[in-house]
């Protein structure tokens, strides 16, 4: 029996664990589901980072929203978690529900594994579209119905212009990741042409360290009246 009681340390810690838990801005009072606040807790984060705190209930409510904040302060997690909120499930339907769009191969990468843990308790499906890799397997990626497809704008385009039937007209939520990264790489004309194929009805978030004035005028005409969140560097 004395292993089923708490002992005086760990009654300690459920009750620091509880505290944490009713902490204003906890990942718990944000009306997460249990497999989001569970894939959360495996990933091992505690509370919100600053801009997780600030645009997590904006995206969640639905809204579109630029955010700025320095690297490494956890944007990745600010525009993943409602995602996966709102998309739930895997659709049967054809056509992917979530689009990503980072500049580099390897920040792509370092999003699908972020996405994939964050995902682990659903049957949520994936497909990254790089270059580098082969066109084959990206195609077959294709073919298993992916609801959220992380790419390079580039690599992205190929594929719509490759792809019979290829569309972005399903996607309900959008991400540029690094946008002025993206727009310094010089993709602008591929994210209007992306933009354009995508319907209406969709959530979009734009993360960017900075925002020039070509950055602005594009979230203008791809973000529906967005929330601006701007963490200062020492913030
Ligand atoms: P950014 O995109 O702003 O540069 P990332 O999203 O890549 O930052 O996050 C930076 C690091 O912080 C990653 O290792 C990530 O797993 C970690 N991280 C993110 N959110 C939290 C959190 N709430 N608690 C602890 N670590 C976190
Ligand atoms: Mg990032």
């Amino acid at each position: 029996e004395d292993v089923e009681r708490p002992t005086g340390g760990r009654r300690a810690k459920a009750e620091k664990e509880r505290k944490r838990k009713m902490k204003p801005g906890s990942f718990e009072t944000m009306g997460l589901s249990q497999t989001m606040l569970r894939a959360i807790k495996r990933k091992g984060y505690q509370l919100p980072t600053p801009i997780q705190r600030k645009t997590l209930p904006l995206a969640l409510s639905g809204q579109d929203v630029v955010g700025m904040a320095r690297t490494g302060s956890g944007k990745t997690a600010a525009f993943v978690i409602p995602m996966l909120e709102r998309l739930k499930e895997h659709s049967p339907k054809a056509g992917a529900q979530a689009l990503i769009l980072a500049p580099t191969r390897e920040l792509v990468i370092q999003l699908h594994k972020a996405v994939k843990e964050l995902a682990r308790y659903t049957d949520l499906r994936l497909a990254v579209l790089v270059g580098g890799d082969s066109m084959e397997a990206q195609f077959a990626e294709l073919a298993a119905n992916p609801d959220i497809i992380l790419a390079t704008p580039g690599r992205l385009m190929h594929h719509l212009q490759e792809v019979e039937g290829m569309s972005l007209q399903s996607v309900q939520y959008c991400v540029f990741d690094e946008a002025d990264q993206l727009f310094e790489m010089g993709f602008a004309e591929q994210l209007r042409a992306i933009l354009s194929g995508m319907g209406d009805a969709r959530q979009t978030l734009l993360f960017s360290a900075t925002l020039p004035a070509a950055l602005a005028e594009f979230a203008r005409a791809g973000l529906k009246s967005p929330a601006f969140v701007r963490l200062d560097a020492d913030t």
